[in-house]
């Protein structure tokens, strides 16, 4: 008998899926099929994967269940622009996915742990603490899982998208302290046989880990990166983001450069505006002087409010001022829109709801 292995159908890789069959004295083209019925035809059920025989359909679902998200909040912002949706896992742990739809793009915000370690004293996932890792197939499912909402949603097809259009990692938890799960969860997204999802509009976000930087850059050199500056000297740094202690400014600076040297991308820094903290002509000089000469984008996110974290967001004619001494300096920058903020589902805003849900 099959015991269950604790792993959805998700988690598993190509091979995996092939050995598994074979194991099983199985043909191997029956993996191909498999494969595209999760990742092409996005089957929301084993049921629906008419062309696999019924006993080998009940063996996989005895084995792995097709997936481990059970939607339980489904919250749509006022503006009807954002979407955010609180999960449970079998373990009983949350997490939160939103997914933001601008013109014709529709990008998902991924979580890749449950809660979050790093503690950033600005950030409600830091807040909460970690709880745990998620398995790389609980990271595609978030993907999936809209994807299919997506494609049901779609009435007529005229110009806009039915799909998801991008990806960014940058829901609750730390990337980079999940990495194995990450990169699997990255190759099975991009796995040319299944989903296809092209390396270049999928997005990292960091907080800073320097050893995973530069593997990253190694390794997965075709996916965009962004790191979460927030302040451009130690002391202010480490104030609002621990881990600037272990990997200070003069070690993520020249890991960024070593990153834009391998890569020949362009990187994304994040910078959290919050008033009278990190908004001021100093701070914006400070960082102008830092990031000389890198190929790079500075993106300006307004403090979103959260409940552990006094700090408001910077005025409007703060972040011009800021914006101005970038401008002269030669540093792209843009502010990002704000969305979402009313369902709790902003940059940093994760668990939140479930927090206040009770
Ligand atoms: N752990 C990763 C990715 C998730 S956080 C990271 O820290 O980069 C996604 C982004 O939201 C990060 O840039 C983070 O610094 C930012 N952020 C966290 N709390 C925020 C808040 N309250 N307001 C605005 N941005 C916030
Ligand atoms: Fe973790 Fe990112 Fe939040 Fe920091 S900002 S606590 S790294 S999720």
């Amino acid at each position: 008998m099959n015991m269950n292995s604790g792993r959805s159908l998700y988690d598993l890789k190509f091979d995996e899926v092939q050995s598994l069959l074979q194991e099983w004295q199985e043909p191997v083209f029956r993996a191909k099929q498999i494969w595209e019925w999760l990742y092409v035809q996005l089957a929301p059920a084993y049921d629906a994967m008419t062309n696999l025989p019924k006993p080998l359909r009940d063996r996989l679902s005895a084995a792995y269940p097709l997936g481990r998200l059970t939607p339980k909040i489904d919250l749509l912002s006022s503006d009807g622009w954002t979407r955010k949706l609180l999960f449970t896992l079998p373990d009983g742990v949350q997490i939160e996915t939103v997914l933001m739809e601008y013109d014709t793009r529709h990008t998902v915000c991924v979580s890749t742990q449950a809660g979050c370690a790093m503690g950033c004293t600005f950030c409600a996932t830091g807040q909460g603490g970690f709880q745990r890792n998620l398995a790389s197939g609980e990271i595609v499912e978030q993907v999936l899982f809209f994807d299919r909402k997506l494609r049901q949603t779609s009435r007529q097809p005229p110009t806009a998208n039915h799909h998801i259009t991008n990806v960014v990692l940058m829901g609750m938890g730390e990337p980079f302290a999940n990495y194995t799960a990450l990169l699997d969860a990255l190759d099975r997204l991009s796995d040319p046989r299944g989903y296809n999802f092209g390396a270049r509009r999928i997005t990292v976000s960091t907080v800073g880990l320097v050893p995973m930087i530069e593997r990253f850059a190694q390794e997965r050199s075709q996916v965009n990166l962004a790191v979460s500056l927030h302040a451009a000297t130690n002391e202010l740094r480490s104030a609002m983001l621990p881990i600037n202690k272990r990997y200070p400014l003069e070690a993520l600076i020249p890991a960024c450069r070593a990153y834009l040297t391998s890569t020949h991308r362009r990187l994304s820094f994040e910078w959290a505006m919050i008033e009278g903290v990190n908004d001021t002509p100093a701070q914006a000089r400070a960082l102008a002087q830092l990031i000389k000469g890198l190929l790079c984008h500075v993106n300006l996110i307004p403090l979103n409010p959260t409940h552990g974290y006094a700090g408001a967001a910077s005025t409007r004619e703060r972040i011009a001022t800021f914006r101005a001494i970038l401008d002269e300096a030669h540093i792209a920058n843009s502010l990002r829109v704000r969305r979402g903020i009313d369902i709790h589902a902003g940059c940093g805003q994760l668990q939140q709801a479930a927090a206040s849900a009770g």
